[in-house]
């Protein structure tokens, strides 16, 4: 029987989430995602869980060890014999050949990494598109969700809008530039394993999960 084992890679905005949602629908693999793995985990107080907790509390980075330890836990369960999709693991080299080790220590490979690709300059414009009624909270987004009158709040009929810190420009731009040094080298290691599909995510959404569907059945 053939297995499904992905990695999911792509920067903020680039739609990873959409099509990690429709990937699992289909091929029926689980999502493991760290930033929920992390969340379970600290719930459920496990060991790892109460290590990562920690770190997270003094509001510093979790180690890899720890990471690492929470993830070789996940791919331990049974529901991944048939294949699993990461999701924000690995973030560094360190950790991709952690993974390696570990894929190899239970016998797995690794068959594809999906990397959903947008251009910097479009995840901006897509990032900072958000803006936000001040008088009813309603919010809307230059590209997807505007208006249906310019400059007026479809709900409550206000001018005055503003944008989250988290959206403007400036803020934006950083989080981009702290992504994109991070998924570099890993997106050149995968390269060189012969394991990378870069998918366009420039298309619309649809598009790119044909695109996503061709590799997949490919593999
Ligand atoms: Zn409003």
């Amino acid at each position: 029987m053939s297995t499904m084992n992905l990695i999911l890679m792509g920067l903020p905005g680039a739609g990873k989430g959409t099509q990690a949602q429709k990937i699992v629908e289909e091929f029926h693999i689980p999502h493991i995602s760290t930033g929920d793995i992390f969340r379970a985990a600290m719930k459920n107080e496990t060991e790892m869980g109460l290590k990562a907790k920690a770190y997270i509390d003094k509001g510093e980075l979790v180690p890899d060890e720890v990471t690492n330890g929470i993830v070789k836990d996940r791919l331990a369960e049974d529901d991944t014999k048939v294949g699993f999709m990461l999701d924000g693991f690995p973030r560094n080299l360190a950790q991709a050949e952690a993974l390696d080790q570990m894929l190899a220590d239970s016998d797995r490979k690794l068959d594809a990494v999906l990397n959903i690709h947008v251009e910097p300059e479009v995840l901006v414009e897509r990032l900072t598109g958000r803006f936000i009624c001040r008088n009813c909270g309603a919010t809307y987004h230059k590209l997807y969700h505007m208006p249906k009158v310019a400059g007026t709040c479809d709900v409550c009929g206000s001018h005055d809008f503003y944008q989250r810190e988290d959206d403007k420009p400036e803020t934006v731009k950083n989080r981009l530039d702290v992504n994109i040094k991070m998924n570099t080298p890993l997106v050149d290691y995968y390269q060189a394993k012969n394991v990378l599909h870069t998918v366009d995510g420039q298309q619309d959404i649809d598009k790119v999960y044909q695109d996503v569907q061709q590799i997949l059945k490919s593999l």
